[in-house]
């Protein structure tokens, strides 16, 4: 039996009551397997004694002795205070709401105890913290909730946990659940590969992962898991590639053999420039793969504005000459919009039939326009998710493109690529994709990389400039408007009553009322605009149509700017609060403007209290332009655990690896999988059969389409 076929109900573990069944189900948790996979995030380590002298260690197990106890009014309500000193110093705990411990910390006895400690009011404090009497009493007492005291002095794990259940609770069942259950599960590596890395068996990894018996223990296992997970990721990547490779023959579109087809030379010498060499080189690639027997599976990156557009629409216009459609999908309205009517103006004076569809197309309309789809009377569609929705069919779809590519999940991108016959597939993406994160998920593509940007840009000015100094920005902008230039400006909230978690941010600027104020207070006698996620679409595409002819000078909005909008005639951006945004949103809002011939400006205006952290954060905006170098600062600056796309949709969600943190363990874990995919493609020697049978049994990833 693998982990994961432990599909059994929660319900059959010992002791587990309907309350607690329902507290685990809010958590996702239904199964066997999805409990013992609910892994700790973190560890206590209580298993030596740290003296109270050494608290800001964080929080620590300390023998001390309790000196008195005494009754405290706080406001209304009364609150028991406790003495307690070590050899080192002495200290107080705050009992909030734990009247009783009165009768469990007697003054004279002495006590394990384990808790964070600062100091407050003068005087080293805790109020969090837990104790287990020293000494005698040790043997005798027994916890009423199931974790007995020798269970004290052990490394614990801290589980991430929803109302209705305590960390005690948790303990308690994925303990239960592991002596229930663990003991029959499977190794899921090969042998040869747990003997070479010292790896612990399933049975003892999830054992020592939940209830390490020292730290040593906990490493081990923890890297056990995670090579295994990795392993795992790129035995499907390779499987991926290799499946792609054995399609070889069904394509017989070699008429060109890599260079330009007709309708693409038209384009190029229609267009007012010269393709960029990045851009160039992209095509060539592109060219080469739609020849080549193989289906296309091919990651085009490159910084905002390098014109990955255009490229798209050679690419179409390649599948359209081959007889077949294409189709080119965006994760917004607003930019799917754009492309559509960036595809008309330079594709239908070729006699290219291009169509544009979204959810929000009225069912008039869009009756007419699947008819057409079906029919192969639309050369090219452009449109949201809505272009792989049941209802529509293709007649030969033959390409497709997927603009800002980390969008869309694994599955929708299957879903697009199921509407054709083995599509070639075309992703496009200006947040870089780390090179670390571009070995993952990514393993089986093909990249190509647009580096330069056309001729003739002017790299952008950026300033930081404090709250305070908003009064300098405003009036630098109302020189440039003055110019008859356009200005974006960007907050992190839509309206004034937004939360972010459970505190109102009063103190932040909102897109709504700053709108209001814009228009009244500084910018008078000036068109402005606001637009966010909530404006109806054909408002919203209104709204930018209005600004991308000129007549909305300011444009006031969200992060919905981020992607993809092109207006070169916008010079300035302003991001307020621009503390709150990722670097790599930031360097996306950035590429917003420096779009024309004339010179652009970026304001970062950040709140007056950010710290020097933070300002060391949005330094890195201004010392670079480059979106690779950003988002690899932000990775490090954000360090492991909080990685960057990593939970983003496109990317997938891994249970214990990080990519970033475990580049080493991936790259060993790569080199494994592919090795043995090279010698035995499909898994049947008898050391491959595991991975065999976990791949049909119980096959990870799978949740999320891989
Ligand atoms: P992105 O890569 O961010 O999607 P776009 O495709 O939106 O960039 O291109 C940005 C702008 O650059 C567009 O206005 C486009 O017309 C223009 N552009 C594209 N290629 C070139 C080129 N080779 N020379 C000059 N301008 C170009
Ligand atoms: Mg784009």
């Amino acid at each position: 039996m693998f982990l994961r076929e432990l599909t059994v109900s929660a319900g059959n573990i010992k002791g587990l009551g309907p309350a607690k069944i329902k507290s685990l189900a809010n958590m996702g948790i239904y199964n066997v397997a999805q409990l013992i996979c609910h892994y700790p995030r973190d560890w206590e380590d209580r298993s030596h004694i740290v003296p109270l002298r050494d608290f800001e260690k964080g929080r620590i197990c300390s023998l001390v002795s309790v000196i008195r106890s005494e009754w405290r009014q706080f406001g209304k309500t009364r609150t028991l205070k406790i003495y307690i000193s070590d050899e080192t110093t002495s200290a107080s705990l705050v009992c909030f709401n734990r009247p009783f411990l009165e009768k469990q910390l007697l003054p004279g006895r002495r006590y394990y105890l384990y808790g964070s400690f600062s100091y407050k009011y003068g005087e080293l404090q805790s109020s969090s913290f837990e104790f287990e009497p020293a000494g005698p009493v040790l043997q005798d007492a027994r916890r009423g909730d199931g974790v007995s005291e020798k269970d004290f002095f052990r490394i614990l794990p801290i589980y991430p946990l929803k109302a209705g259940l305590t960390q005690n609770h948790m303990r308690v069942l994925v303990s239960t659940a592991l002596r229930q259950y663990a003991a029959p599960l499977e190794n899921e590596l090969p042998d040869s590969i747990i003997k070479r890395e010292g790896f612990l068996s399933k049975a003892n990894a999830l054992q020592a992962l939940h209830f390490p018996e020292n730290i040593e223990q906990l490493e081990i296992a923890k890297k056990t898991f995670i090579y295994e997970e990795l392993f795992y990721l790129e035995i499907i990547v390779g499987k991926r590639a290799l499946e792609r490779k054995n399609t070889a023959g069904v394509k017989i579109d070699r008429e060109y053999n890599g260079k330009p087809s007709p309708l693409q030379q038209r384009l190029i010498e229609r267009i007012p420039f010269t393709l960029t060499g990045g851009q160039e080189s992209a095509l060539d690639d592109i060219n080469r793969d739609m020849d080549s027997p193989y289906p296309m599976a091919r990651l085009l990156q490159g910084d905002v504005g390098s014109g990955k557009t255009l490229v798209s629409f050679l690419a179409a216009l390649k599948a359209i000459d081959s007889g077949a459609q294409a189709a080119i999908m965006a994760p917004t309205e607003l930019l799917a919009h754009q492309h559509a009517e960036n595809a008309a103006r330079l594709l239908e004076p070729l006699g290219i039939r291009v169509a544009f569809l979204t959810g929000n197309i009225k069912t008039a309309g869009r009756n007419q326009l699947l008819k057409s789809l079906a029919a192969g009377n639309v050369d090219l569609v452009l449109g949201t998710h809505a272009l792989f929705s049941k209802s529509v069919v293709y007649k030969n779809l033959s390409l497709v493109v997927i603009d800002e590519q980390h969008r869309f999940g694994v599955t929708q991108r299957q879903a697009i690529l199921a509407k054709g016959d083995r599509c070639d597939l075309l992703m496009m993406s200006a947040t870089p994709i780390p090179r670390t994160l571009a070995l993952t998920v990514f393993g089986d593509m093909d990249v190509s990389v647009i580096s330069s940007l056309p001729p003739g840009r002017k790299p952008i000015e950026t300033h930081l400039a404090k709250q305070s100094n908003e009064k300098k920005v405003y009036d630098f902008v109302r020189y440039e408007l003055a110019q008859g230039r356009q200005a974006y400006f960007v907050y992190p909230l839509i309206e004034a009553d937004e939360c972010d978690g459970e505190l109102p941010l009063r103190s932040l600027k909102d897109a709504e009322s700053m709108a209001a104020r814009l228009a009244k207070e500084v910018f008078p006698n000036t068109p402005l605009a606001l637009i966010h996620s909530k404006i109806a679409e054909d408002q919203k595409k209104q709204i930018m149509e209005s600004f991308r002819v000129g007549d909305t000078k300011i444009l006031v909005a969200t992060s919905v700017v981020e992607v993809g909008v092109d207006v070169p005639n916008a010079t300035c951006m302003v991001i307020e609060h621009a503390e709150r945004f990722g670097l790599s949103a930031l360097h996306q809002l950035r590429g917003r403007v420096g779009r024309g011939e004339a010179q652009s400006f970026c304001f970062l205006v950040y709140s007056d209290e950010l710290t020097e952290d933070g300002k060391q954060r949005l330094r890195v905006m201004l010392e670079n332009s480059d979106g690779f170098v950003i988002a690899e600062e932000d990775l490090k600056l954000r360090g492991p655990g909080q990685i960057a796309g990593t939970e983003q949709s496109g990317y997938i969600k891994l249970g214990v690896a990080d990519p970033v943190r475990d580049a080493e363990c991936l790259s060993r874990a790569r080199t494994d999988a592919f090795t043995i995919l090279e010698a035995d493609p499909a898994l049947n020697l008898a050391e491959n059969a595991v991975i065999k049978s976990v791949l049909r049994r119980a096959p990870p990833f799978s949740d999320v389409g891989l």
